[in-house]
């Protein structure tokens, strides 16, 4: 099975771009730049070739009959101590659909990209060259972002010869090419379908994200001066918060989409053994499907938050930090992903996305789904993450037949 193809090549670039902790092909850096060029010397191998646009992705492509393209996507650069499968299997299962299709000149055109900076590892900014080759990129917002040593996100692009003023230019060559499809294969990253049991899922859209940090302000006072009745304690409304948003989020939770919220960081003043917390911050990072249950989610955290407030005798403001709409993937292609995963592993789930990925970006310029490998022990940027060879196999596999389905459905359009 020509799947063993793919599996031994992300093999071998797992062995030239990781050391004992994981995955090192960091975005903008030495050993990204050498994935490509591992990913060159493949390529050449086949007669194809990758060229660069000016956000920095690598394009390669298979001209059609007709010039309208089915785009396949994904990211050969990793977090740092990443696994050998997040991005990656997406590159090299689209490079496979080239390969398949080379012989006999496909009706439509096919198109691999390998956006530049995904996970934001380095500047905190994910999803960077498929936001410039969306357009939805504001230079000004990344431009002076540093990295940990202080290298500005513009002197790094510079490096590797991408001017990030003109990144969002990279919309104009996309639209050149009549995209009329995105496909991208990737791990879930989560153990939902392994809890199933099955290899392969056609994810129905990815979540919508609400992020805030949240300052709760009380009086700072001596911990063995003060009765219990007399304080003010902020960290105590932090904390009766941080469970009523759990309830929350497992009160709307429904058996098809999941709502999770997290407080990831906790912050207390003065933070001594022996006073009372007098001010709390924390963060909260909601997410939902469905616009109407992130909205709901938001309002109930913010009652409940007021009320933990009041019972606490504190104040509490929200700072929003971020927020992301969700995001359903195209009705037509989630039938054909759903179609081929079926007739491949004899089963069909659908699964939300709660990662974001390039394909929310793609989503903006044409029609798009992802299909889902399943993750050992739902474990990803990390050198644990894994997936069983028949799974993967069994997944790259519905993944052809997606494009193959993808193809055919372009090529009966009308032409542009
Ligand atoms: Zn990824």
């Amino acid at each position: 099975m020509r799947a063993c193809d793919v599996i031994a090549e992300l093999r071998a670039l797992a062995a030239r771009t990781s050391d004992a902790d994981g995955a090192q092909r960091v975005a903008w850096g030495p050993v990204w730049r050498d994935a490509r060029r591992w990913l060159d010397e493949a390529l050449a191998r086949d007669g194809l070739r990758a060229e660069t646009d000016v956000a920095g992705n690598n394009w390669i492509t298979l001209a059609g009959t007709r010039p309208e393209t089915v785009v396949i996507g994904g990211h050969l650069d990793s977090v740092p101590n990443g696994g050998w499968l997040d991005g990656a299997l997406g590159v090299l299962a689209g490079v496979e659909a080239l390969r398949r299709h080379k012989d006999r000149t496909p009706p439509v055109t096919l198109a691999v990209v390998d956006f530049a900076d995904e996970e934001g590892a380095r500047f905190g900014r994910s999803l960077l060259g498929s936001s410039g080759a969306s357009a939805s990129l504001v230079p000004d917002t990344v431009r002076n972002l540093v990295d940990r040593q202080g290298t500005r996100l513009a002197d790094a692009l510079a490096e590797n010869g991408v001017d990030v003023d003109r990144m969002p230019e990279a919309r104009r060559a996309l639209d050149a090419r009549r995209p009329r499809a995105y496909l991208e294969l990737h791990i879930e990253q989560g153990p939902v379908l392994e809890s199933m049991g099955r290899s392969t899922g056609a994810v129905i859209g990815t979540y919508g994200v609400e992020r805030h940090v949240l300052r709760f302000v009380g009086q700072a006072a001596h911990s063995g001066s003060t009765p219990i009745a007399m304080r003010r304690d902020a960290f105590l409304a932090a904390a009766e918060t941080a469970l009523a948003c759990r309830d929350i989020a497992r009160r709307l939770s429904t058996p098809e989409s999941g709502v999770v919220c997290t407080v990831g960081t906790v912050k207390v003043e003065p933070g001594i053994v022996t006073a009372v917390p007098g001010v709390c911050e924390i963060s909260l990072d909601q997410r939902a499907l469905e616009p109407a249950t992130l909205q709901r989610a938001l309002d109930d955290a913010r009652e409940a938050a007021s009320r933990a407030a009041a019972a606490n005798d504190v104040r509490v403001e929200w700072r929003r930090v971020w927020q992301i709409d969700p995001y359903r993937f195209d009705p037509r292609l989630l039938a054909l992903c759903t179609e081929a995963v079926q007739e491949v592993t004899g089963h069909a789930p659908r699964l939300p996305s709660g990662p974001l990925h390039d394909a929310v970006e793609m989503a903006r310029v044409m029609p798009a789904v992802m299909m889902f490998a399943m993750s050992s022990n739902g474990l990803s940027h990390c050198k644990e993450e894994d997936t069983p060879e028949a799974d993967l196999e069994a997944t790259i596999e519905a993944f052809q037949r997606l494009v193959d389905k993808t193809v055919a459905m372009v090529a009966a359009e009308e032409p542009a």
